[in-house]
């Protein structure tokens, strides 16, 4: 380790800085050869002569990490709390490279936009089972406290990262699952390895480059790391919600399809097997073509996506993906490209001015042969369909544009439902081993990393979708920071003066009671056959009589939202389609018809997106009933049922549509989150030009005040983040005042002397309950090791 860091500070202008490293002072006594090292370089710096270091250089010094904590580490200790001293403590600490600052128990992380060496395995074991003060703040020290309540209490974790679009949720799950996994001592390399690659394979397929973030999560990914009692890890399983699928077809200016598509593209094209996959070779395919040339030129003059092209088929070989598999999923990624590129031009005869024909032959049949299918019988089902009227099956062509929206279907459920079947089975071959543990005697760790909360200048269906999801998380860490716990301290007669703050149920309501809330609205709408997105739009503004939606006046087709986050103006074009998302039953007769097996598996019967149908219904439905009130759907209820189905898929019954999809999916997550002990990272961007050290006042006192920071900290100074029943506490720490034999009642007195004997001051006694501050269950767990 000191060698490791004399080595980095060779390169570095500054050698007192690492006289004054805690590792360096420790080893320096003992260490003969390490003091004459330390002796050149210092003989080094002073020929270089002393200069004064610029701002730049102090910061770059400062680097490996300050690895002494201080009080201001945490904004509960700060004397004077106000919006502005808060902040321009934030902004001292950013400069100062401390990106991660405590509010209690919470983490808020900074993005810092360039490359820190924290994250090494050296900080990895720095920060492994310590009391949190004992270093400054960091993304592991949360993992920690997840893993180590873990296997203290035997309750699953949960760690939910949340923030705006780019401001480092998915680098911090990677962190976290990093660390999880160092902790988590597997036993074997391989599953270690496999862990680490799960998140680079899915996130190939669910992120894309966005306006706002080169690497933005498409889709939102709850990873549970499932471990035995004694906490070795044996496993893990992902749950995904609402990939984007529109972005297949198409991106807005600026913006990208899914990394995949470059990724194989490039790899093919620098292995020259572009023709193998009968991927065109003088242009890419059009949906990755949006803008017109540029990703050729990429593609040719960078050798960056045929490397991660490589990296994903790594992640797919450890893993434990057969070669068979690997080859399906290349040709159904290659076959969605070619199905882009076919193209339809109308046929105009003296009877039929509705008929449509493909021109460009090449592109139909590569698609065709790819999946594995009979060309003709693709056409057909791009360019007619079958209508049964009273008993009788009749023939009708399609228009150029509805042949368009087909085949852009198409594309759109195959892509879908390979993410579905990848992630599913990831998790078939990242199942726990049985024979080292059943699951039930297993335990979690959950991490949530969804698409952040998103203000385009043209806003969609799919930011409602994506901000709807935020404003549920932000529910979520409302009612467990504020709700519930000034509910308890009202029950259990507990003075603490209450805070107020900014309640985001009215606007959840808003979007998902029944049968007037927005979603429902447009679920309504959308299957009348004659509505427009004009008449969406009006039955909006007549019955959403909510002070957080307006009608802008002279922009036809728009409505705005006031979130919990900010104001957006979101644009219909297109809602009702895009709510709709039918796959006509011609195209899924035709796909069935498919000699790849993979295929076969797509469309042999509805995917569900969880795995075993029953026992996630089961699930959801058991925890809408084990919600706390204030988190159950309540009036919001949700039909189990109706929301396995596959979006996409059109049936005989009611059809099944994205926004009602998307409430079970919410609820489906809820359902997860609510059975752990929540951990929160509040992740935070201090600029919208992803620009190191830039730290942008006015942008960050925005995200502080709409997530609530300062009433945290507040709540989280005067408050009890953690309560628990006399019996559950003398029975987890009699040993630290009674002899192990003692058996002593679970009586509030034996409460008393447990506290008094570990000397812990500032707790409370409630009726039924003891009352600690964040800090308290660190001490007691801290006193239970060294017993
Ligand atoms: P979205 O909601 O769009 O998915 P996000 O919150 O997941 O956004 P990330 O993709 O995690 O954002 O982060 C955006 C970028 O910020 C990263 O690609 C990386 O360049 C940088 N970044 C974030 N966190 C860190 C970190 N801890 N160290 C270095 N760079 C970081
Ligand atoms: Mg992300």
């Amino acid at each position: 380790m000191c060698r490791c860091l004399i080595k980095d500070f060779e390169t570095r202008p500054a050698v007192i800085h690492l006289l004054e490293h805690p590792f360096i002072k420790q080893a320096h006594g003992r260490d003969m050869l390490l003091r004459k090292q330390l002796a050149t370089l210092i003989r080094q710096q002073q020929e270089l002569g002393c200069r004064t270091k610029t701002k730049h250089e102090r910061i770059n010094t400062s680097k490996t990490l300050k690895v002494e904590s201080c009080p201001n580490d945490d904004l509960v200790n700060l004397e004077v709390l106000d919006e502005e001293i808060i902040i321009t403590h934030l902004q001292r600490r950013y400069e100062d490279l401390q990106i991660y600052t405590y509010v209690g128990d919470i983490l808020i992380a900074l993005n810092p936009f360039q490359n820190l060496n924290i994250y090494s395995p050296q900080f990895s074991k720095l920060y492994h089972g310590v009391k949190r003060m004992s270093n400054p703040p960091h993304i592991f020290a949360t993992a920690d406290a997840a893993y180590q309540g873990m296997v203290t209490f035997c309750k699953d974790q949960c760690i939910i990262i949340s923030g705006e679009s780019g401001a480092g949720k998915t680098e911090s799950a990677h962190l976290i699952v990093q660390h999880l996994t160092f902790l988590g001592k597997a036993n074997n390399r391989t599953l270690r390895e496999k862990i680490l690659q799960v998140n680079p394979l899915v996130e190939a397929f669910g992120n894309a480059c966005s306006a706002i973030n080169h690497n933005s999560s498409r889709f939102g990914k709850y990873l549970e790391m499932k471990f035995t009692p004694t906490g070795a890890v044996m496993g893990a399983k992902i749950s995904e919600y609402l990939l984007e699928k529109s972005r297949v077809i198409k991106q807005a200016v600026g913006e990208k399809n899914f990394h995949i598509f470059y990724y194989i593209y490039a790899g093919l094209y620098h292995q020259k097997q572009l023709k193998e996959y009968r991927l065109p070779e003088k242009a890419p395919p059009r949906y990755i073509d949006s803008e017109h040339g540029k990703v050729m030129q990429d593609i040719v003059s960078s050798k960056q996506y045929k490397e991660q092209f490589d990296a994903i088929q790594d992640c797919f070989r450890i893993i434990g993906f057969t070669k068979e598999e690997v080859n399906s999923v290349y040709k159904i990624l290659s076959a969605i490209l070619n199905t882009g590129n076919i193209e339809f031009a109308a046929i105009t005869s003296q009877h039929q001015t509705d008929k449509s024909e493909v021109p460009n032959a090449e592109a139909l049949e590569n698609a065709a042969a790819l999946l594995s299918i009979g060309p003709e019988e693709l056409q057909e089902a791009l360019t007619s369909h079958c209508v049964v009227t009273r008993g009788e099956t009749i023939i009708r062509t399609n228009t150029v544009d509805k042949a368009t929206d087909v085949r852009d279907a198409m594309s759109k459920a195959l892509y879908g439902r390979l993410f579905s079947w990848i992630v599913n089975r990831i998790n078939a071959l990242l199942q726990p081993d049985k024979n080292i543990c059943n699951a039930e005697s297993g335990m979690n760790v959950g991490i949530l990393d969804i698409f952040g909360f998103e203000n385009f200048q043209k806003n969609s269906f799919e930011q409602l979708c994506i901000n709807i999801a935020n404003e549920q998380i932000q529910f979520y860490f409302n009612q467990h920071i504020f709700a519930l716990e000034q509910l308890e301290y009202q029950s259990e007669g507990v003075d603490a003066s209450l805070v107020e703050y900014e309640d985001n149920r009215p606007i959840l309501d808003m979007f998902l009671q029944k049968p007037m809330g927005l979603l429902s609205l447009l679920d309504e709408e959308s299957r009348f056959p004659q509505a427009t997105d004009q008449t969406l739009v009006d039955k909006f503004e007549d019955n959403l009589r909510f002070k957080y939606f307006w009608r802008p006046k002279r922009v036809e087709l728009c409505f705005g939202i006031q979130h919990y986050a900010g104001q957006v103006l979101y644009n219909v074009d297109g809602f009702l389609e895009k709510n709709r998302d039918t796959l006509p039953a011609d195209i899924v007769v035709v796909l069935r018809t498919s000699e790849n097996k993979l295929l076969q598996q797509l469309f042999s019967s509805p995917l569900t997106k969880t795995g075993n149908l029953a026992t996630s219904r089961a699930r959801v439905t058991a925890a809408s009933r084990s919600l706390p009130p204030q988190i159950s759907t309540g009036r919001n209820k949700v039909d189990t049922m109706e929301m396995m189905r596959h979006p996409e898929e059109t049936t005989n019954m009611r059809r099944q549509t994205v926004a009602s999809y998307f409430r079970y999916s919410l609820m489906d997550l809820l359902s997860k989150m609510v059975v752990g002990q929540p951990h929160f990272v509040r992740c935070i961007k201090p600029n919208d030009g992803r620009q190191a050290l830039c730290f942008c006042k006015d942008r960050v006192m925005v995200q502080l005040r709409y997530t609530g920071i300062l009433e945290t900290v507040s709540i989280r100074r005067q408050g009890y983040s953690h309560r628990i029943l006399f019996e559950e506490f003398v029975n987890r720490y009699y040993y630290l005042a009674f002899r192990a034999h003692q058996m002593p009642d679970t009586s509030r007195e034996n409460a008393i002397t447990i506290l008094e004997r570990a000397k812990l001051d500032n707790w409370v006694l409630g009726r039924t309950k003891v009352f600690l501050k964040y800090y308290h269950v660190e001490q007691l767990n801290l006193l239970l090791r060294e017993v």
